[in-house]
């Protein structure tokens, strides 16, 4: 019989193997539920300490954890890290020769091995299957788990057999999905591909304190970047480009105007690339000039700034993105370039993508685009978009520390809602913006919606913004009654408010700041 574990032996072992003294978060809870041999799912943003969450009870549990992973490089540092910390910990990969192979598999089954890595595609081999059938399985952990939804921002198609695969092995393992970036809609969906909605959720807030957010516009940007990097001297960053050959362009830059900074890129040899990873992580460089090829992974506590010279692809991958600064937990800057036709160049990328997936990549985009425009605090709406609400402004974003005027919309939105409500509340806002537009289309034609006394409603709202006497509101609020809620001011106009094609109408941004305000729950 082998002991019973308890969370002093936790504890133990957290101090043992990992050298912390205590649990961050619910990391305590999460092990507790896998070591009792239940599901978990568990949501996390970057750098909060998912690891942690499969590799200690990996290592506390009778057999070999598989992890599912599905990046090579990640795989690698992991298990570097393991070995570092006297933990046997293998990976299973097509970069692995025929005889490394057999080994790591005679090890496993031999009960020497706590934690083997697996790629999805090398899961779903048949010899592979095999063998995992004849070796004793603690449990299994996916990482990355959005990578199973559609939805997502990073689809791996792979990833959709794992739960019918792990099922023929043994159907009584443990599993624990783990990701740090799933709205409402993926977390739905990875719930119901993994058959996990049996699972314990754990869902820590993806709020990231010490980390200020900025937008600011391309024009003369190399110029402001160089500004920037300068004013924050020997500090460690990312910059985050669209292309190789931007990458290539912006390293020399920097190079050229004595800053510290290398290139990565998959173009780049794997040895090259290698070392000028390690040059970061070792602070011969202070600046990586990077696709987002990089950064999985990569565990570097003290970046200070992450810039996206280009626009990225969704908000998911934005956020993790950033959340590589100040995994410390000091003060990090993510500062985005951004620029109308970036968004219209990624558009671009999708033209050849099937139906489903151009669509899902335009919804993605465009909830980018709405990020760029509102003048919303930025940190209320990306935790909106992750399913989560704040009540107040951050103060620590470029819309809360230099706001743009506002204006008490109670005409506004009292009109929204009755249109929510005579279109039989659906909250999507373009529905809701035609509508009150008068523009018909096939949803408000086939439930005759047009008959309806609000359709058209909004057309003569003018969207200019008038003139705001800050100090009258401020008075207002000093002497307004403690008890009646102050009413949200919104935002006019914001700047552009094109999600993705043209001419849309003014109303989707403004229904979007409610939907944020949590008006239209
Ligand atoms: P994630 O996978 O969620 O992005 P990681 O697992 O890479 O995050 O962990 C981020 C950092 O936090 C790592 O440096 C890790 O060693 C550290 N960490 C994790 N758990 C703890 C803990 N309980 N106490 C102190 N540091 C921790
Ligand atoms: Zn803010």
């Amino acid at each position: 019989m082998p002991h019973p574990i308890t969370i002093d032996s936790l504890k133990e072992q957290l101090k043992k193997t990992f050298g912390f003294s205590q649990f961050r978060g619910e990391q305590e809870a999460i092990i507790l539920n896998t070591v009792q041999g239940k599901n978990s799912f568990v949501l996390m943003p970057t750098g909060a300490g998912k690891s942690l969450c499969y590799q200690l009870p990996a290592i506390v549990m009778e057999g070999t954890a598989i992890v599912i992973s599905p990046l090579i490089a990640l795989m690698k540092n992991q298990v570097d890290q393991m070995l570092a910390f006297g933990i046997n910990a293998q990976f299973l990969n097509s970069s692995l020769t025929r005889a490394e192979i057999n080994r790591v598999k005679a090890e496993v089954i031999s009960g020497a091995v706590k934690l083997l890595y697996i790629a999805p595609e090398s899961l779903n081999k048949q010899e592979n299957l095999n063998f995992l059938k004849q070796a004793k399985i603690s449990f299994v952990a996916i990482d990355e788990a959005h990578c199973i939804s559609e939805w997502g921002h990073d689809f791996r198609p792979e990833y959709r057999k794992i739960r019918t695969i792990i099922e023929t092995i043994d159907e009584k393992m443990p599993i624990i999905a783990l990701t740090a970036t799933a709205t409402p809609k993926v977390q739905i969906d990875i719930q119901k591909t993994l058959n996990l909605e049996d699972a314990t959720v754990f869902k820590s807030s993806f709020n990231r304190k010490n980390l200020y957010y900025e937008i600011r516009s391309k024009k003369d940007i190399d110029k402001q970047l160089i500004r920037f990097i300068k004013s924050h001297n020997g500090k460690a960053g990312i910059i985050y480009c669209l292309s190789r050959k931007r990458v290539e362009e912006i390293a020399e830059l920097l190079h050229v105007n004595s800053v510290k900074a290398l290139p990565y890129h998959a173009g780049l040899e794997p040895q090259v690339r290698m070392a000028n990873q390690e040059a970061f992580l070792n602070e011969e460089v202070d600046v990586m000039v990077a696709t987002i090829a990089f950064g999985m992974g990569i565990d570097k506590p003290d970046v200070r700034f992450v810039i996206h010279y280009d626009a990225p692809k969704s908000l998911e991958g934005y956020y993790q993105e950033t959340g590589r600064a100040g995994r410390d937990g000091l003060d990090g800057t993510c500062i985005l370039f951004y620029t109308y036709d970036d968004i219209l160049k990624l558009d671009k990328f999708n033209k050849d993508k099937a139906v489903t997936e151009k669509e899902n990549a335009k919804i993605l985009l465009s909830e980018m685009v709405y990020y760029t425009n509102l003048g919303v605090c930025r940190r209320k709406q990306l935790l909106h978009y992750f399913g989560e609400h704040m009540a107040e402004n951050c103060g620590f974003c470029d819309n809360c520390m230099h706001p743009t005027p506002t204006f008490k919309a109670e005409e506004e939105v009292s009109l929204v809602l009755k249109a929510v409500q005579q279109t039989g509340e659906q909250f999507d806002a373009e529905h809701i913006a035609d509508f009150l537009e008068g523009k018909s289309n096939s949803f408000i034609a086939s439930h005759e919606q047009e008959k309806l006394s609000l359709f058209g409603a909004g057309k003569t709202v003018s969207w200019i913004a008038p003139e705001v006497d800050e100090e009258d509101d401020e008075d207002e609020d000093e002497d307004g009654d403690e008890d009646t809620p102050k009413k949200p001011k919104m935002r006019k106009t914001p700047s552009k408010p094109v999600p993705i094609e043209d001419e849309k109408s003014p109303w989707i941004s403004f229904i979007k700041q409610m939907s944020i305000f949590g008006l239209l729950e």
